[in-house]
């Protein structure tokens, strides 16, 4: 089980576009900890900020970030079925995605997002972001519903960059 959550899938990949369903608790308590544990250890390899279960196969709601570098998340590091709403000013900011390799592009996106979502015990948390932690939670959540970020450029980026992800999708395994 293990092996099979521990690559990035990439662009291309049909798991990437679905629609993510929740988790339960008390059901999905030790398929929820096998999962991060795999998606720890990936993201530590890949050197991302970010993950999210789509990105490793599993279609579930649940993304993680990177343990102590963005002080905003307050220590969480597990997001479980989150729910959000994006507030305040747009703000352009470079993204990156761990599915789409070689490909940084400056996106607008809200500059703030509340946060309410499950740790992997089941506890309910809220958080209220900005920066660069928004970012990260707002680009995960568009991974659970199957958007990627290059999804929101605008039409002529999305041109200019159709080659370069034409030959991602043909050869998916840069992992
Ligand atoms: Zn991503």
């Amino acid at each position: 089980m293990t092996n099979r959550m521990s690559s990035v899938r990439i662009i291309g990949d049909p798991v990437l576009r679905k629609k993510s369903v929740p988790l339960v608790f008390p059901d999905n308590v030790q398929y929820i900890n096998t999962l991060v544990k795999a998606m720890q250890n990936t993201l530590e390899v890949a050197e991302g900020l970010g993950l999210a279960a789509p990105q490793v196969g599993e279609s579930v709601r649940l993304f993680i970030a990177v343990p102590n570098y963005l002080e905003e998340l307050n220590g969480h590091v597990v997001f479980i079925n989150p729910e959000i709403q994006p507030y305040g000013e747009m703000e352009k900011r470079e993204e990156g995605c761990l599915s789409i390799p070689g490909i940084y592009e400056v996106l607008s996106r809200h500059s703030q997002v509340k946060v309410k979502a499950r740790d992997i015990l089941g506890n309910k948390f809220t958080l209220d972001v900005s920066g660069l932690a928004a970012r990260l939670v707002l680009h995960e959540v568009d991974h659970l519903d199957g958007i990627l970020f290059v999804d929101r450029l605008s039409p002529i980026k999305r041109k200019l960059l159709r080659g370069k992800i034409k030959r991602l999708k043909e050869d998916r395994s840069v992992y």
